[in-house]
């Protein structure tokens, strides 16, 4: 099968980028989900469950929101695709609701997730709740002294939070607690994977899950534009999940400028920053091989970001390919730039945006969109989770 921007090659390359870097004993496990996951996403009851489920719990389709005073502000036609009110507050819960139906049908009963911001595990403690299956994540030590209020809401949730205690005590150490559990509970554990990161087939099936935020923009821009088709569509990227759905619909119309937004932290060449498209050089992260931030002997550098969502140091293999083929556009935006798009946008549109969200707004200052292009900003986030960030910079942004 020729491989597309849309479906990666059987074993899970886009380009050069993908595939499955796993240790020998995880195999089984990634194995199964491989050869089943296309399936029984293709079965009637499968798409029928899902679909009800976004609709009744996350509260699907999420509205097209015509940003007439930013549009205004910016000289273009703007709309805003509000993920921000999905249940739980971003986009996120599309991927976990997806996941944890496919992992009932692969008759799993305990589920396992990795989280960095704490974002991904009160998605994945919430769709557990929901199913009633027993639900760990995995959780860095300073991590959960950073984000305490996620804690608590999956402890709220019924999930159990492990600290993981090992190296910097972040995300990365999370992720191998999660991956060491997996090889000891092969056959009743599903990994919830919470971005198109991974090992294939997580990259995809994640982009998958997150179709849907295209879907729905085609239907909505025909009915409010008169044309499916978009001249932008602007997303935020951390891993890349917001800005693969967001994308997903568009990527083999080649009139659709893609744009990828990633953070810049203090400055791309500052030492502080989070702009893998920019600073990363192709080496293997969590099981694929991708463009990742690392030194000459291949070790992963720290990112930084003000927004702990988009602080990783890779990019999902998708996304890695959209760089090299120049598919997609990337831009860096620095935290100071973002925090000036958070009031802006609260301001103009009263809708107060997620701090990662703020940088894919951030990026209309350079689009060079004109008055008759239609661009679509994907609003992966709402703001409530930043306050107190927002509190702190006061002074700057108000
Ligand atoms: C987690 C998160 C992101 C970054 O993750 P992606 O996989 O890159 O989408 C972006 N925005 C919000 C609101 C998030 O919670």
């Amino acid at each position: 099968m020729k491989p597309t921007y849309q479906q990666p090659t059987e074993r899970g390359y886009y380009g050069q980028f993908g595939g499955a870097f796993i240790p020998e004993m995880l195999y089984p496990n990634v194995e199964e989900l491989r050869q089943q996951y296309l399936s029984i996403m293709a079965e009637p009851e499968f798409q029928q469950e899902y679909q009800q489920l976004l609709r009744d719990y996350v509260g699907r389709p999420t509205p097209l929101f015509e940003a007439k005073r930013l549009s205004a502000k910016y000289n273009t036609r703007i709309y805003l695709k509000r993920e921000d009110l999905c249940h739980t507050g971003a986009h996120k819960v599309n991927n976990t609701v997806g996941q944890i139906l496919l992992a009932k049908r692969l008759g799993k009963t305990r589920i396992i997730a990795e989280t960095g911001a704490g974002q991904h595990g009160v998605a994945t403690a919430t769709v557990c709740a929901l199913m009633g299956m027993e639900c760990i994540v995995y959780m860095g030590e300073i991590d959960m002294e950073r984000q305490k209020p996620n804690v608590y809401r999956m402890r709220l949730l019924g999930a159990e939070v492990r600290a993981a205690m090992s190296g910097s005590r972040t995300l990365k150490d999370a992720t191998n607690e999660a991956i060491r559990d997996w090889i000891s509970n092969p056959v009743d554990t599903h990994y919830i994977i919470g971005s198109v990161v991974g090992p294939h087939p997580y990259p995809d099936l994640v982009a998958r899950l997150q179709a849907v935020i295209s879907e729905e923009m085609r239907k909505q821009l025909l009915e409010k534009t008169g044309s499916e088709l978009p001249n932008y569509v602007v997303a935020c990227v951390g891993g890349g999940s917001n800005a693969a759905g967001a994308f997903y619909h568009f990527l083999e119309e080649p009139s659709v400028q893609l744009v990828a937004v990633e953070a810049a932290g203090h400055g791309v060449h500052s030492g502080h920053s989070a702009a893998t498209s920019v600073l990363g050089t192709p080496g293997v992260i969590h099981g694929s091989r991708t463009l990742l931030m690392q030194d000459e002997d291949g070790q992963i550098t720290e990112p930084y970001s003000i927004s702990a969502g988009l602080d990783y140091p890779g990019i999902g293999p998708l996304h890695a390919f959209l760089a090299d083929s120049k598919r997609a556009r990337f831009i860096s935006i620095e935290d100071e730039q973002a925090l000036k798009a958070v009031a802006e946008c609260s301001r103009l549109e009263g809708i107060i945006p997620a701090l990662e969200t703020a940088h894919a707004l951030a990026a209309l200052d350079q689009l060079g969109a004109g008055p008759d292009d239609v661009v679509v900003i994907n609003l992966s986030g709402r703001g409530d989770k930043d306050l107190e960030t927002y509190i702190k910079y006061a002074d700057a942004i108000m």
